[in-house]
């Protein structure tokens, strides 16, 4: 018999005083589920505990079957510990503050999407199209409340039919606030690269798609700024694109027209296909077919690809009527933030687009399209952007409020007001001035919109962190928050959990207060901070920084820890790939720093150890985009099954170290002798990753705690995550991983708020 389950869904949408919650207690009384449904002023929200193919059926319906007159413009689910609800009740509606939630943008609805292909509609090919369950929502609004005056449709006055509509309680575009035709709304124009405009409306987006289908770059303004767009078949197109944004293999998103066309280039389950058509509509990481027709250089040597559908009237015209899949990808500069005015986009991409389609209608904020992957059957965003951002996560509780800035890459900003946390789209890598801009930007934009004073600012511990200087430059009281109990603490935000709890953190680089780079942590999370219980084997980083970049040089410094300075004689070394991927004079110089224990930090990084295990089975030596190392190795061990294993120990701790430790020597020592005997990469990376997660349960059950969470950069890798939650799962622990925050550094504001709010309590 399956074990019960427990699933949260907050429902957010015309789905209040439509005969909703009857509708959910009559469903769930059918299904034999149990829980309840409340109204509250986030949504509607609903609990449902059951065996987990009776929940899935019952989310799936309640989608399918819901009353004619409701619709859902984002449905947020979370899977919880079930409390072992003895019935389904419709609970008493849920008062607490009322809060305003601003909805995220939401891709335009099949209504919609059925009135722009037909001729005989007034808003026949309209590309702004929207109604009261679909368009523009947090990145037109300028202030609250949710009105028109107050987003930047506001230069826009509705004509007779429009305003009728707006008017009329029975019209799905009732109160809509961006409604619009083409009477009296936005517009289209297609300008060459100068700026000058060749022709408008109808004949602009003709003009566009006559480029577009030669092999020339567009570059389009979309919902949350610019997105530069080309035929994805077209090499030529693409590496042009790759030059100019100066990124030589990270993957580009790809836009297709329809979930068929996905389905013949890609590989999609279920959930993947309704992850790709929610009102979130984000970018899906999916395995590739063989026979697909993408350019190579799309996602060089990557098994998979990101893939996307249009969420906007204006991308589903340019999708019909090319009929082939576009690379949409955001329209900046590497590690600035995505263009949102025309001027700027002139300026910054007028050397690569050939053509620009531009509109009339101001973007209030720059917004990306998120990221999102299926993790052990469950929704998990990467990238928390377009669709999802500002929703908030609720706190459970009142809290104080706090704004919290986060890291330095993949940069977020959190601010709690009464009991929600609202979490600011992803701004990127704060590494340029622009990047630095846009973020002190939005950290006053989101305690502007909910009129918020916060009382505490929250930051990493790193010192040289831009995000935390700007912290120390506030006036208001700073509390520096420790990495990775920051990313623990955010996935515990997204079941409620209360500590005792064991977290693994796991990913690149954090700030250690022992003055080390951590990575490799496994923290008891207590009432009041929390406990370095164990940690990976500390290795040397030579070059520092250099490391990040190149796998050989973690090899070397996990090589240097095992044979010292015989690494660079030993002649059954000679043969190993990070080695020859040093010339002779680079390696003296390396052995030199190493000896004399120059610019070689010590660190007990899991990001480290994977790329150090890449550039030994000779995956990679120099990465060209941050974690590209560790995911190639995700990528060739997933096509490998099997249960072997490195040996491995924990070492106990002594007076000078006072956590145990994980030792990888056995995986290293392993590897060399596999390598040696011929056995492939992927059975090496799939013992890799199976290893890694026998230590994980290991010291679990060293640490006597039964609920076990994962977080940090390296959770993003599937293989691993899985693999750690099957097995902890199978020898009796209760397992947490992320869902609606990234696990990676995304979600660190999240975590710094929780920790602030637990010290001044
Ligand atoms: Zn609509
Ligand atoms: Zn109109
Ligand atoms: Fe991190």
């Amino acid at each position: 018999m399956q074990s019960q389950e427990r699933l949260r869904l907050v429902v957010r949408g015309a789905v209040q005083g439509v005969g909703f919650r009857p509708f959910v207690y009559r469903l769930a009384v059918e299904l034999r589920v149990r829980g309840w449904v409340a109204n509250s002023a986030g949504g509607v929200i609903i609990e449902v505990e059951g065996q987990a193919d009776q929940l899935e059926v019952f989310r799936n319906r309640l989608e399918r079957e819901r009353p004619p007159n409701s619709s859902i413009y984002s449905l947020e689910e979370v899977h919880l510990d079930p409390v072992g609800y003895p019935d389904f009740q419709i609970a008493t509606s849920t008062s607490g503050l009322k809060t305003t939630i601003i909805l995220p943008d939401i891709a335009t609805c099949p209504d919609c999407l059925a009135e722009v292909f037909d001729p005989a509609n007034r808003r026949f090919r309209y590309p702004f199209t929207n109604c009261t369950n679909c368009g523009p929502r947090f990145s037109i609004i300028l202030s609250l409340p949710y009105d028109r005056p107050n987003t930047t449709m506001r230069a826009f006055e509705m004509c007779e039919a429009c305003r009728a509509e707006y008017e009329d309680p029975a019209d799905r575009r009732f109160h809509a606030q961006p409604n619009a035709c083409p009477k009296c709304g936005p517009s289209l124009q297609a300008w060459d690269r100068t700026g000058k405009p060749l022709a408008s409306g109808e004949a602009g987006l003709q003009a566009v798609e006559q480029c577009l289908r030669a092999g020339q770059i567009a570059a389009v303004k979309g919902l949350g700024g610019f997105l530069l767009m080309l035929d994805a078949r077209n090499q030529e197109a693409v590496d042009r694109l790759r030059r100019f944004k100066n990124r030589e293999e990270k993957p580009f998103a790809l836009m297709y027209g329809s979930p068929v066309e996905i389905a013949a280039d890609l590989e999609v389950s279920g959930a993947e296909r309704r992850l790709l058509g929610s009102p979130a509509s984000p970018i899906v990481l999916l395995g590739r077919k063989r026979e697909s027709a993408i350019a190579p250089g799309v996602a060089p040597g990557n098994p998979y690809l990101a893939a996307m559908l249009p969420y906007t009237p204006l991308h589903h015209l340019l999708l019909r009527d090319l009929a082939f899949p576009l690379v949409a990808t955001s329209g900046n500069l590497k590690d600035e933030p995505i263009c949102t005015d025309e001027g700027e986009a002139i300026d910054r991409l007028g050397s690569l687009a050939d053509i620009f389609l531009v509109h009339n209608r101001p973007i209030a904020r720059p917004v990306d399209d998120s990221v999102a992957r299926i993790m052990h059957g469950r929704e998990a965003i990467l990238r928390r952007a377009r669709g999802y951002a500002p929703l908030p996560v609720p706190a459970g509780c009142q809290l104080p409020t706090i704004l919290a800035l986060g890291g330095h890459l993949k940069s977020t900003v959190a601010l709690s007001v009464s009991d929600q946390i609202f979490v600011s789209q992803h701004l990127g890598d704060l590494e340029t001035e622009e990047a630095l801009e846009n973020f002190r930007h939005t950290s006053r934009d989101l305690v502007s919109l909910y009129d918020a004073e916060p009382e505490v600012i929250a930051c990493d511990m790193h010192p040289s962190y831009l995000s935390t200087q700007e912290a120390n430059k506030s006036g208001l009281r700073v509390l520096p928050v420790q990495h990775h109990y920051a990313h623990v603490l955010a996935c515990m935000a997204e079941y409620a959990l209360e500590p005792p709890v064991l977290g693994i953190s796991w990913d690149g680089t954090g700030f250690g207060p022992d003055g080390t780079i951590w990575g490799g942590e496994f923290l008891e999370i207590q009432q009041q901070g929390f406990h370095r219980l164990a940690h990976l084997r500390p290795f040397r980083l030579p070059g520092g920084e250099a490391a990040v970049k190149e796998p050989r040089r973690s090899a070397l410094g996990l090589l240097w820890e095992i044979h010292g300075g015989d690494l660079f004689v030993t002649p059954g070394s000679a043969r190993c790939a990070p080695l020859e991927a040093f010339s002779g004079r680079e390696l003296d110089l390396l052995k030199t720093a190493l000896t004399r224990q120059i610019n070689c930090p010590i660190t007990s990084s899991a990001g480290r150890l994977f790329d150090a295990v890449a550039s030994l089975v000779g995956i990679r030596q120099i990465t060209s985009f941050e974690g590209q190392a560790a995911m190639e190795l995700e990528f060739c061990a997933s096509s490998a099954d099997t249960d072997r294993l490195y040996p491995f120990c924990l070492i106990e701790p002594d007076e000078r170290q006072p956590s145990w430790r994980l030792d990888w020597e056995g995986i290293v020592t392993g590897i060399l002798s596999d390598l040696q005997h011929g056995v492939t990469r992927a059975v090496i990376g799939r013992s890799f990753h199976n290893t890694l997660c026998a230590m994980m349960r290991d010291t679990a059950r060293k640490s006597g705690h039964s609920r076990v969470v994962l977080s940090g950069g390296c959770f993003q890798n599937r293989l691993l995550t899985e693999t750690a939650i099957r097995v902890l799962t199978d020898d009796g622990f209760q397992v947490y991983w992320h869902q609606r925050i990234p696990p990676n550094d995304g979600g660190l504001a999240v975590g710094q708020l929780m920790a602030a709010a637990r010290e001044i309590g």
